[in-house]
């Protein structure tokens, strides 16, 4: 099954994509984790793509979809993926529609209080990747690894906001998009991630 990801920065589409991952056996592709990558190894794709993320604002267009179609190329992909922070603007998913036969779009519905609320309280795993919420945790280390947490510098106030104001503008109108396809299905996630997660699988059944 090949399935995109909708949802706002923070909606839960990394902690999601997760679980699913192990459930079904597919990879996840995470563009945003595929750049930092890039950039801890410092390639040159790396470091262009830093200018526009530590803003808060979109990677072009083309930068994107040619790490995508490459990472799709490769053999883990073909029983399935879960694509998660791509496509991220109408463009995107067009290129997308000539590397990829999409099933199902599913976008993670959470009103923008509790994404300001997730976002802000974020921190991230500099060894496993890990992501939580600093109400979850005790000390400053990962509770999987005990490895170093981070806040993401694009966590930070006014980051968010712009991330917020450029998935208004740039990435919701993928909702209509792929709702037009009859590809859309819906999980309105307000309650504990695993409460959410179920929301998740339950929509990924049906079509809205
Ligand atoms: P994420 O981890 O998905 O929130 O992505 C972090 C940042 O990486 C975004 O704010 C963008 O700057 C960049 N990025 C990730 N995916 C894309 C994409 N599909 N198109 C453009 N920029 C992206």
């Amino acid at each position: 099954m090949n399935i995109v990801f909708l949802g706002p920065p923070g909606a839960g589409k990394g902690t999601h994509a997760q679980q699913l991952m192990k459930y079904m056996n597919i990879p996840q592709i995470s563009t945003g984790d595929m750049f930092r990558r890039a950039i801890r190894e410092q390639t040159p794709t790396g470091m262009d793509a830093k200018r526009y993320m530590d803003k808060g604002e979109l990677v072009p267009d083309e930068v994107v979809v040619a790490m995508v179609k490459e990472r799709l190329a490769e053999p883990d992909c073909q029983n399935g993926y879960i694509l998660d922070g791509f496509p991220r603007t109408v463009a995107q998913a067009e290129a997308l529609e000539g590397i990829a036969t999409i099933d199902v779009a599913l976008n993670i519905d959470v009103p923008d209080e509790i994404i300001i609320n997730r976002l802000s309280g974020r921190r991230v795993c500099a060894a496993c990747g890990g992501t939580y919420h600093v109400s979850m945790l005790e000390g400053d280390k990962c509770p999987a690894c005990n490895g170093e947490l981070y806040q993401r510098d694009d966590d930070k106030p006014e980051t968010i906001r712009t991330r917020l104001a450029v998935y208004q503008e740039k990435t919701a109108p993928l909702i209509s998009y792929y709702r037009e396809k009859g590809l859309l299905s819906t999980a309105v996630c307000v309650g504990t991630i695993e409460e959410n997660y179920q929301k998740v699988l339950a929509a990924l059944k049906t079509k809205d």
